[in-house]
């Protein structure tokens, strides 16, 4: 057990790490960032920072000698580099997980593995190799990159054979392709994991994208998704046990006619659960640093009827006056000098008492 009063390392230094260090500082405890950028957001809310590459083994190590644990923010950080923090601290989640998740290839294997279904699916390197997984899987699908895609970045829809032939390849990049999936809707499942293998759950929030990006969360979730919850929960849940996973996973999901189609996992806090900061009776952020600190788990039960959550997408941000206006709304600004399409902001949270 690391006790309050010690200090966790964060690799990487976004909103998702500035909202961890918050929920640890509650806790008692200190954080230490470690990003690449010069002036990173969650720092401004930490004790220390150490500027530094992700794949720099001396300086993760010199980090992790300053800290009882280290955890991370993103998925899109080398594993191997990370072994240097072992000898000083654990690494929660374990790197294994990191590994599994950052490559969509072999993220959609693992599901496989276990059991869960995702969208048909081929691996692509080459024109012609996506001409045969057209050929297999059909149109209209997705190209996406298997490592270093996020909000939608590094996707190109194949609506047709004509659009694969007339794509400016991305070269040497490797790829995967995905049938397209018909959803009724989307959703992701958040968990929490001790190192004792005790599991909780959050209630799953309805996601609606735009342009690739989270929109919109909302609590609850329509009846359509409520069936598809029991097997994408056990799924989720398995993902967890074999990964000997310690902290907060998230599952997305599409709800379809033929049951929860997986469509990718994060090993971490997810802009899907921003809710839980006020609706739910502990967060997401809490639990997390609950679990990688060994602290017994807070209760993930529902603080209200419901919730919807907005992200404030670039010039969304500049919405604040009105949104404080209201009283009844939960302002997260994240402190990001630069405004910019399509970069997220903050969110907004409103609850249903
Ligand atoms: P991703 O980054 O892979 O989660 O993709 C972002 C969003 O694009 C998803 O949340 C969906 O709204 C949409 N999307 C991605 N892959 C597919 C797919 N195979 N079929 C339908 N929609 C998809």
């Amino acid at each position: 057990m690391i006790p309050p009063g010690e200090t966790i390392g964060i690799l990487g230094g976004g909103q998702l790490g500035r909202m961890m260090a918050l929920a640890a500082a509650t806790l008692g405890y200190r954080c230490h960032v470690f990003a690449p950028e010069a002036d990173p957001i969650a720092a401004d809310v930490c004790a220390a920072f150490t500027q530094g590459d992700f794949a720099d083994e001396a300086a993760l190590s010199a980090f992790a000698a300053h800290c009882a644990v280290v955890t991370y923010e993103f998925e899109n950080v080398a594993a191997a580099p990370l072994a240097a923090i072992l000898p000083h601290a654990p690494l929660y989640p374990p790197a294994h997980a990191l590994e599994v998740a950052q490559d969509r290839a072999s993220e959609k294997a693992f599901v496989e593995q276990l059991g869960g279904r995702p969208a048909p699916w081929a691996t692509v390197d080459s024109p012609d190799d996506l001409a045969a997984a057209i050929a297999r899987i059909g149109t209209p699908g997705i190209l996406k990159t298997r490592r270093d895609g996020y909000d939608g970045k590094g996707q190109w829809r194949i609506m047709t054979p004509a659009d694969a032939e007339a794509l400016d390849w991305p070269t040497a990049t490797p790829l995967v392709y995905e049938g397209f999936v018909t959803f009724d809707a989307e959703f992701s499942v958040i968990l929490v994991r001790t190192a004792s293998g005790e599991v909780r759950f959050w209630d799953s929030a309805e996601n609606v994208h735009k342009n690739g990006i989270l929109d919109r969360s909302t609590i609850p979730a329509s009846p359509a998704i409520a069936a598809h919850i029991p097997a994408a929960r056990a799924l989720a849940a398995k993902l967890a046990e074999a990964l000997d996973y310690v902290g907060v996973l998230t599952c997305e999901f599409f709800a379809t006619a033929q049951g929860p189609v997986f469509n990718e996992m994060a090993p971490r806090v997810h802009n899907s659960g921003h809710w839980t900061i006020e609706g739910a009776l502990t967060s997401q952020f809490e639990n997390h640093i609950r679990a990688i600190c060994g602290l017994p788990l807070g209760a993930t039960a529902l603080a209200c009827k419901g919730a919807v959550m907005d992200n404030l997408i670039g010039d969304d941000a500049h919405d604040w006056p009105a949104i404080l206006s209201d009283p009844a709304n939960h302002l997260h600004l994240y402190g990001k000098a630069a405004v910019r399409p399509g970069r997220k902001m903050g969110h907004v949270t409103r609850l249903v008492l």
